[in-house]
């Protein structure tokens, strides 16, 4: 008997909800407790200190060495009160999640030898040089210099974890380029600061800063701990290689929006006193479609600083499972058969007047500012529809997307009904018709309903990547153990430079002596009829969608290390180039780390595939043959040959099964250490991650296939790997 996986499903029978106190009764009395941020500031920092931080945060005034001096020095005294005895630069290089280098604060007070003191300096909050060589960093340190540093973002507060002061830094080489994820995005934050606010003066003179928001929604599975722990699939890769489908699943839908269970919901509670904590709004927290799976999502807030949130909360809720005899499971696809996990990225841009640009307006005139942000956008995505795919695309979200859960691999846009009957609108329009000049001057655009529509947004397409949902956009398709910087830069950087372009052509129009109600009119109505092909209010999971989308234009390409490469392709180098988001030796450096990743993620999956079939399943099925075998051998003793014969019928045709299967297993499993050391000795990234996915990966399915048919025939006592009921049911 399979005693390892049976103790742990008893063991996990009897586990109980872990008792959770709050940590006050007003969660306002204790959020945001570890966090350096306003409030903590203000105690701790200098007035003039806090003014000069703040210039440098929103002006990009320098930060003077006597600045970050004062800051360190409260920064240390806060946080040793709260129990920080050492530092980190915390950073988020091209792999996944963050990296840390945790040094104590201690040194001499002068010579060495002589007494201990706690020091924390300006110099050592700004700027460190992490040994960072075994980061990846696609060729650019080594053709250029070594070093790497690590320099302070001003615009994420510090935080303390355990007896660590974290401080959030972007990754840099000696030679100035990015070799993270964070730099980027602040680049690409800020530039669509730029063209966004001049956008906006066009309506508003009192414009003077866009920001970014992102409101993230984070989808997760949890899986029993001891369950977790025999698994090496799950525990080596993060999914789950083999199973055979539980016999019940998702089909009753009885999971999503359900009840939560005790345990789960003990977890939860806890997750939310630690995001609390770490100053993180968290607000709703569910069930999930597929069992087992639930989803966490605080209120919006700045992309940059929200980014940085989701990498701390992933974080967190690894640490919290654990208290709660759980692992966190955030790949995208841990379950075949069952829904996979996204990080729906709620996205819009807002005024520092307090306006959501993506939210229609009252006025006729707020409403031309609304439609002008819609319909630059919308050419922004249909220009860069490639790119956003690949910006959210890695091995694992490729399980999820175009498999009738997630948005399809084509990026599309949903509109809704009431929107897209605006737009279409503004598209047949003549100019003279549309555009009504009333005596205050006003334009009208004969769309006086949508404020009191857009109230009642009942309209929904789950199937779409890119959905408007009334006062921004949500991006579906990202990954749910991405880092959201990818998906967020590429989006703003491309919103941006439509924006840029919107402001000059209107602005060549004026120069003609249009005016500029007009000129702005024209011009969305140019964006309309040229984004038209990325709108999409249909069904993205259908095959008609798929030939529609092709006829097109748009980018259908479907094999991952194929879709990485929009990234320097002549539009998206043109793009990050110009925006000074990316140059063009950063998109490729980043491509060949984004190949590499991949080749390792299928690489250790083929590993652990074969080694759990050769070493767990056909030991395992073979034992259950022998069994039968015994049987047979001992029925003819007993009955006699021919009586034993018909007796036997079924163990025979098991164990004919049995061999089929294994035999299978066996030489597949073969064939795929074959094609793996074929890819494994060819040359560039690329076309090793293409030979991955066209010569390796397809061996995968073959091999499961068979698993899953011998998890049916054998013994379910002899089995050694806990199933997917087990997995998916037992919490
Ligand atoms: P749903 O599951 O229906 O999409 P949720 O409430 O789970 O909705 O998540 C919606 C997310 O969108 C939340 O994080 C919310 O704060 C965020 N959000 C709402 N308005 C905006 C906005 N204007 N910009 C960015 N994010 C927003
Ligand atoms: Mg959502």
């Amino acid at each position: 008997m399979s005693s390892l996986r049976f103790n742990a499903v008893e063991e996990a029978f009897k586990k109980k909800a872990v008792e959770v106190i709050a940590p006050s009764k007003l969660t306002s009395d204790y959020y945001g407790k570890y966090v350096f941020n306003k409030a903590t500031m203000a105690k701790f920092l200098p007035k003039a200190t806090i003014k000069a931080l703040k210039n440098a945060t929103e002006k990009g005034e320098t930060l003077t060495i006597s600045i970050a001096d004062d800051v360190a020095a409260g920064m240390k005294m806060w946080a040793i009160e709260l129990g920080a005895t050492h530092y980190t630069h915390w950073f988020q290089p091209l792999t996944d999640g963050t990296a840390e280098k945790h040094d104590s604060f201690i040194d001499y007070a002068g010579a060495p030898g002589e007494a201990i003191i706690e020091d924390f300096s300006g110099k050592l909050l700004a700027q460190q040089e992490p040994d960072a060589s075994s980061f990846p960093n696609g060729g650019i340190r080594s053709t250029f210099e070594a070093r790497g540093y690590t320099a302070w973002d001003t615009s994420s507060p510090a935080f303390v974890v355990d007896d660590t002061l974290v401080i959030p830094t972007i990754f840099i080489s000696y030679t100035g380029e990015s070799l993270d994820l964070k730099a980027p995005l602040l680049k690409a934050l800020n530039y669509v600061d730029k063209a966004a606010t001049a956008v906006c003066q066009m309506f508003d003179p009192n414009v003077k800063k866009v920001v970014a928001y992102l409101g993230w929604e984070q989808e997760y599975f949890l899986v029993d701990e001891g369950l977790f722990a025999t698994r090496p699939d799950l525990a080596l890769t993060g999914r789950t290689l083999m199973g055979h489908e539980s016999a019940k699943n998702q089909q009753l839908e009885d999971h999503y929006f359900g009840s939560v269970p005790s345990r789960v919901a003990s977890f939860m509670k806890d997750l939310e006193f630690e995001a609390y904590k770490y100053g993180i709004p968290a607000k709703t927290r569910h069930n999930e479609v597929a069992p087992n799976q639930f989803e966490l999502a605080p209120i919006f807030g700045e992309c940059n600083l929200s980014v940085d949130q989701n990498l701390l909360i992933m974080a967190i809720m690894k640490r919290v499972a654990r208290r709660h005899g759980f692992r966190v499971l955030l790949h995208e696809k841990p379950f075949a058969g069952v829904n996979g996990s996204g990080k729906h990225n709620n996205w819009s841009l807002g005024t520092d007047t307090g306006v959501i640009l993506y939210a229609p307006g009252k006025t006729p005139e707020e409403n031309l500012q609304f439609v002008t942000f819609i319909a630059t956008t919308l050419k922004a995505v249909h220009k860069h529809n490639a790119l956003l795919k690949a910006s959210i695309m890695t091995a694992q979200n490729a399980h999820r997307l175009g498999a009738n859960e997630a948005p399809p691999a084509i990026i599309s846009a949903f509109m809704g009904t009431q929107i897209s009957a605006v737009l279409d609108k503004i598209e047949k329009s003549t100019t003279d018709e549309a555009i009504i000049i009333n005596e205050k001057k006003k334009l009208e655009l004969g769309i006086p309903s949508i404020p009191e529509v857009f109230l009642d947004n009942t309209d929904r397409n789950r199937t779409s990547p890119f959905a408007f949902t009334g006062n921004r956009f949500e991006f579906r398709a990202v990954g749910s153990s991405a880092n959201c910087s990818s998906a967020m830069t590429a989006l703003n950087t491309a919103v941006a430079a439509q924006l840029v372009e919107f402001k000059a052509e209107v602005d060549a129009k004026i120069a003609k002596g249009i005016a500029k109600e007009k000129a702005i009119f024209e011009v969305i109505k140019q964006y309309v009829i040229d984004a038209k092909a990325i709108r999409f209010d249909g069904n993205g999971y259908s095959e008609e969608w798929k030939v529609e989308a092709a006829k097109r234009g748009l980018d259908c390409e479907t094999s991952v290390p194929k879709i990485i490469e929009a990234y320097t392709s002549k539009s998206s180098v043109e793009l990050f180039t110009t925006t000074g988001v990316m140059s063009e030796v950063e998109l490729h450096s980043r491509n060949e780390v984004k190949w590499e990743t991949y080749v390792k993620k299928i690489q250790i999956e083929a590993r652990v595939l074969g080694d759990l079939s050769i070493n767990h399943i056909i030991p395992v099925a073979t034992r259950y043959q022998s069994l039968l075998l015994d049987n047979v051998y001992k029925t003819k003793a007993v009955f006699g040959a021919e009586k034993a014969e018909k007796i036997s019928a079924m163990n025979l045709a098991l164990i004919e099964e049995i061999s089929e299967h294994t035999s299978v297993i066996k030489s597949t499993v073969e064939a795929m250490v074959e094609a793996r050391k074929v890819a494994n000795v060819i040359e560039h990234e690329k076309d090793k991650a293409i030979a991955y996915n066209e010569s390796v990966l397809p061996f995968f399915d073959i091999i499961r296939k068979h698993i899953d048919q011998l998890e049916l025939i054998v013994d379910d006592e002899m089995w050694t790997l806990p199933k997917y009921r087990e997995l998916l049911f037992i919490r």
